[in-house]
């Protein structure tokens, strides 16, 4: 029988490397807010940090967070083989892997995750703005999109919990 990785272990490694890597639960909480502040009234910060936090206990997402973070740390350490060490230290445009693997992610609450994703990747509120400044030395390929897609599950999960009972959508 395959072995699997207890759920406790993944999350919190998951928590720790986006702390490692600077994004904190309230830069992603600010793009939800930015994303879902328009249809929810008297949307709260907690409201918006809460759902985050549901976005983070689910395996798919602590996966693509543990994958996408190591691949960039392991770019920027420039341990990877060319050409693909290339390709992630420069983000390069027509890779696109970064964005299949955050859209398992987007799609754990529904696909209506999508259009919250492909928005915030175009307009890049705050933290995502700090994650594409390519001056930094950071390489960041795969967290930003991963960010983003964080902040678009959850913004789905906000609005599929408003219309039925919480306990529903997870
Ligand atoms: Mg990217």
């Amino acid at each position: 029988m395959k072995k699997h990785v207890k759920q406790g272990v993944l999350e919190k490694q998951a928590r720790q490397l986006l702390e490692d890597r600077g994004v904190k639960i309230d830069d992603i909480a600010e793009l939800v807010y930015y994303l879902q502040s328009g249809y929810h009234q008297e949307l709260s910060m907690d409201e918006c940090r809460y759902n985050v936090n549901r976005v983070l206990t689910k395996r798919e997402v602590q996966n693509a967070v543990i994958t996408g973070i190591e691949l960039d740390v392991l770019a920027e350490k420039k341990l990877l083989s060319e050409p693909l060490q290339e390709t992630i230290a420069t983000d390069e445009s027509l890779y696109g892997v970064d964005e299949i693997i955050a859209l398992s992610i987007v799609n754990v609450y529904g696909s209506i995750g999508l259009t919250n994703y492909g928005y915030i990747d175009k307009q890049k509120p705050g933290i995502l703005k700090r994650l594409n400044d390519k001056s930094t030395g950071y390489v960041h390929t795969f967290l930003d999109d991963i960010v983003g897609a964080i902040a678009a599950a959850a913004s789905s999960r906000l609005a599929h919990s408003s219309e039925v009972h919480e306990e529903i959508v997870d």
